[in-house]
């Protein structure tokens, strides 16, 4: 449901040279016309990569403050990703939840407050290995679910924490039937219309070979993509797996 996106998280890798030859890569790349594509550089390369990128392609920042700027020191305010050109967050990734802590009320809080200043946002969830092992898969993703508000301008990514980086990726039974109960969960929750037309793609491990098995899954509207987001045609690839 939804015109397909693909979703590229750069995490915190690249210098001013890779990311050059990235963007010129992606500059160079063909990208088929109904798909949505946005890639996440670093804070600091943002700019660099908004006033170089093709405008075919959005630019996301990997988090922001939880509200307006002032003495927070560190920190990066959505007023400023607007100022910048940037037009997309990346919240609640798994790196956020579970290296530096961020839990689901924070997240919810950041969520709010960048939509409010006209960002879009990509929303994370997912499980870690131990929760799907218990059993705990859906009522996990449901209650980080939870923490978002407004679903007008947000895409939904699940990204198993097991999937993650471990190029264990998720079979798209898996990633399908995931998706297909966040669909049902926001029919319930929120509303038919909200879980016709939300976007939910899928992350973790997802690469150039693997993608197009994916792709075809019903409620997989396309993907977030890390390691190889840093490949500019692996990621054409990615992105023009849409069916
Ligand atoms: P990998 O594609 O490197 O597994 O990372 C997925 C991810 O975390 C995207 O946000």
């Amino acid at each position: 449901s939804g015109k397909f996106f693909v979703g590229g998280n750069w995490k915190c890798n690249g210098t001013k040279e890779s990311i050059t030859k990235l963007v010129s890569d992606l500059n160079a790349a063909t990208l088929e016309s109904d798909v949505d594509v946005v890639v996440a550089p670093p804070f600091i390369y943002i700019d660099q990569v908004k006033s170089s990128l093709t405008d075919r392609i959005e630019v996301s920042a990997q988090n922001t403050w939880i509200g307006k700027g002032g003495a927070f020191t560190g920190e990066i305010s959505a007023e400023q990703l607007v100022d910048i050109g940037c037009q997309w967050v990346i919240l609640g990734h798994s790196e956020r939840r579970h290296v530096i802590g961020e839990d689901d009320q924070f997240i919810g809080k950041k969520a709010a407050y960048a939509l409010s200043q006209n960002l879009k946002v990509m929303a994370c969830i997912g499980e870690l290995l131990e929760e799907r092992e218990a059993g705990k898969t859906f009522d996990v993703c449901f209650k980080q679910m939870k923490a978002f508000a407004d679903w007008k301008n947000v895409v939904i990514a699940y990204e198993p924490v097991w999937a993650i980086g471990t190029g264990k990726v998720a079979s798209p039974e898996q990633a399908q039937e995931v998706h297909a109960a966040v669909r049902d969960w926001l029919k319930t929750n929120v509303s038919a219309d909200v879980a016709s037309t939300v976007r939910i793609i899928y992350g973790g491990s997802v690469n150039a070979a693997n993608c197009a098995e994916l792709a075809k899954k019903e409620d997989i509207d396309g993907f977030l993509v890390g390691g190889a987001s840093l490949k500019g045609p692996d990621f054409a690839t990615i992105c023009n797996s849409v069916t």
